[in-house]
């Protein structure tokens, strides 16, 4: 689940990702037979039923993962939040999203196995990550212009595809090692980001790279960055 915004005084509507739905919103009647346990971040089964209002009504759900180990931290289940927000973000609506449904999966189960809380690598792979299996991946390690390597530093327009050679076109000034470690957190397994730096200039381009597909940051990423 997504997230869940409640309609009415007694019903929610809810967001939900599944790998060959895509993004769907699901009304819950919350007077009745409330399903228990569904919360952001659970896995669960859901049982719908024929659509009501353009939404699909919840009549059932079985919890598969309740993730109840990452609820031990602010700061995991903050990221645990962010995570659904991002990747629900750049789910489509009733399309199948197989590889981003994987991805938060990978996400939430690396949260909720940790003991102590991760370093800020973890976000910025997520990020470069939801980039990239959606289909608006930024060029890093070669130019967008041209599809040459890119080596010794280039330019940066986050709008227009990530980097470029300074002679291939406009953008801000951005040296090679920046490219470079967003590239690496961006190929490195999530489980392996656990203890991984970011520098403050990898956590500020990946943020202004999310920003320019969405337009504005997601709503959950100011969570996890205040702790
Ligand atoms: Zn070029």
């Amino acid at each position: 689940m997504l997230s869940a915004a409640p309609y009415g005084d007694d019903d929610r509507i809810l967001r939900v990702l599944g790998p060959d739905e895509g993004r769907l919103g699901v009304f819950q009647r919350l007077g009745r037979r409330r399903p228990a346990g569904l919360d952001v971040g659970v896995c669960a089964n859901l049982l719908l039923r024929g659509r009501a209002g353009g939404l699909d009504t919840l009549v059932g759900a079985t919890v598969v993962h309740a993730r109840v180990r990452l609820r031990s931290s602010f700061l995991r289940l903050a990221l645990a939040q962010y995570g659904c927000e991002l990747v629900g973000a750049f789910s489509r609506e009733g399309h199948a999203e197989p590889k981003l449904y994987g991805l938060l999966e990978t996400w939430l189960l690396v949260l909720d196995a940790l003991d102590d809380d991760p370093r800020p690598g973890l976000a910025v792979g997520l990020e470069l990550k939801t980039l990239t299996f959606s289909g608006v991946g930024p060029a890093l390690d070669r130019c967008a212009v041209c599809g040459r390597p890119i080596d010794g530093g280039g330019a940066i327009d986050v709008h227009a595809g990530g980097a470029r050679h300074p002679q291939c076109g406009a953008g801000l000034p951005v040296a090679a090692e920046l490219l470079a470690e967003l590239d690496g957190l961006r190929r490195t397994p999530l489980r392996e980001l656990v203890d991984h730096p970011a520098s403050d200039a990898a956590v500020q381009l990946s943020r202004d790279l999310v920003r320019a597909q969405l337009g504005s940051d997601p709503a959950t990423r100011a969570l996890w960055t205040a702790l």
